[in-house]
């Protein structure tokens, strides 16, 4: 018996510590996301940079063959792919991820085909198209473009968007904002950028969030921040900085309402100095590094960057704040449990646990400290006063019980509730 409850409980511990990782993958000048769960893999964005001495596309392949390889278990599978808008530093690996052995479940664009980057868009587009037209449903891409006029003011989700099922911590994947087919009021410069048309992905596990806002420029910034006015739609622990830290892809009203605990840059290495790289464009802004630094308390260990002043023009500066950026820091990966923990781990470690859920396995009436510490929010202050307050008080009657016990709200209930009994 003691045996059994012994394989139970670390069970229940593989459970308790599965994680989301943020891969955020070195393409040079460009994004790439790779977000990692416990049962599932979904990619934002393909990058990147490609010139005379960069391949962006390789680099993406790389990284995506290694990753696969430590997640045999997930067969090569994307359950997602999204491309917040069609230019090239975010569309030009679509093909990579559309050749076997990988394999697309699902797709979500903003829907247009214009840009320097259309012929990625397009290719996913119709490749979603082609595998709904022929006669075998085991290969259809299911396929959203989203508009704003669509999202209301919880977000937009549905089985395309949040293709993902993890037992155990399911993630929540919300697309904030799409295309705008009228103009919102903004110039007509603005409205016909594509940036301000980027799709806005947030991404919740557990109580730890993520928001990226594509490349979104400061008109389209202030209408996203006026639609979610009132929520805390856009209080996020990471922020993916938009816009690869142009001084127009963030603004303090924006950083005000993220709070981010923690910041990361998709700009590549600034040793190249040739077009459409971060050194051409003067990637990270100094301005916005300005800006992450006041605004992010978590601290890094300092280390001497360039912040740009202009196109091709940078400065020293000293980053203290926990912002990673690809120029940097190569390729970044930022680890998440259920409870809003993060922390920056080596990109090659060893794949996240994949969760076997025990339900109702810990008696919160009968549980000791170190039995509750395994549970999903509990550590060892609220561990102790679970135990103290069933002292006090007596058995609790039913899960809800617990709201009263110091420390631990509705919130916590919620991360720790399918894994225990009364
Ligand atoms: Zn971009």
């Amino acid at each position: 018996m003691k045996t059994l409850l012994a394989v139970l409980m670390s069970l229940l511990i593989y459970t308790a510590n599965a994680q989301m990782r943020v891969h955020l993958i070195n393409v040079g000048q460009g994004c790439a996301t790779l977000i990692e769960f416990p049962c599932a893999a979904i990619l934002i964005d393909t990058g990147g940079e490609t010139d005379a001495q960069y391949n962006s596309s390789e680099a993406l392949k790389a990284y995506l063959d290694d990753f696969f390889t430590r997640r045999s278990d997930l067969n090569h599978t994307l359950k997602c792919v999204y491309l917040t808008h069609p230019h090239k530093d975010h569309t030009l690996g679509v093909p990579v991820v559309l050749t076997p052995p990988y394999v697309i479940k699902n797709a979500v664009t903003d829907g247009l085909e214009e840009g320097s980057g259309k012929a990625g868009q397009i290719k996913l587009h119709r490749a979603a198209q082609d595998s709904e037209d022929n006669s075998d449903p085991s290969d259809d891409i299911g396929f959203e473009a989203i508009t704003t006029a669509d999202v209301g003011v919880n977000g937009i989700t549905n089985s395309v968007i949040d293709a993902v099922n993890c037992t155990g911590t399911d993630p929540t994947i919300k697309i904030l904002w799409g295309t705008s087919a009228t103009n919102p009021g903004w110039t007509d410069i603005d409205f016909k950028n594509a940036n301000n048309h980027s799709l806005v992905i947030r991404i919740d596990y557990g109580a730890s969030s993520m928001l990226v806002t594509g490349d979104l420029e400061e008109a389209a910034l202030a209408s996203l921040l006026k639609k979610y006015q009132g929520t805390n739609l856009l209080d996020a622990d990471v922020y993916l900085t938009g816009h690869h830290g142009s001084k127009n892809g963030t603004t303090q009203e924006l950083l005000n309402r993220i709070t981010p605990k923690m910041a990361l840059i998709g700009m590549g290495d600034l040793s190249r100095h040739v077009l459409w790289t971060a050194w051409a464009y003067g990637h990270p802004n100094k301005g916005v590094l300005d800006m992450l630094q006041k605004s992010i308390t978590t601290p890094r260990q300092t280390i001497p960057v360039k912040a740009g002043t202009g196109a091709k023009t940078f400065v020293d500066y000293s980053v203290s704040k926990a912002i990673y950026a690809t120029g940097w820091d190569d390729s970044i990966v930022l680890e998440a449990d259920a409870t809003g923990h993060w922390s920056k781990i080596d990109p090659h470690a060893e794949p996240t646990p994949t969760p076997n859920i025990v339900p109702g396995l810990v008696n919160v009436n009968t549980a000791s400290e170190t039995e509750l510490e395994t549970l999903p929010g509990i550590g060892n202050t609220k561990a102790s006063a679970i135990v103290k307050y069933r002292q006090r008080h007596g058995n609790f009657s039913s899960i809800e019980d617990l709201d009263r016990v110091p420390g631990i709200g509705p919130a916590t209930i919620d991360l720790f509730r399918a894994y225990v009994k009364i």
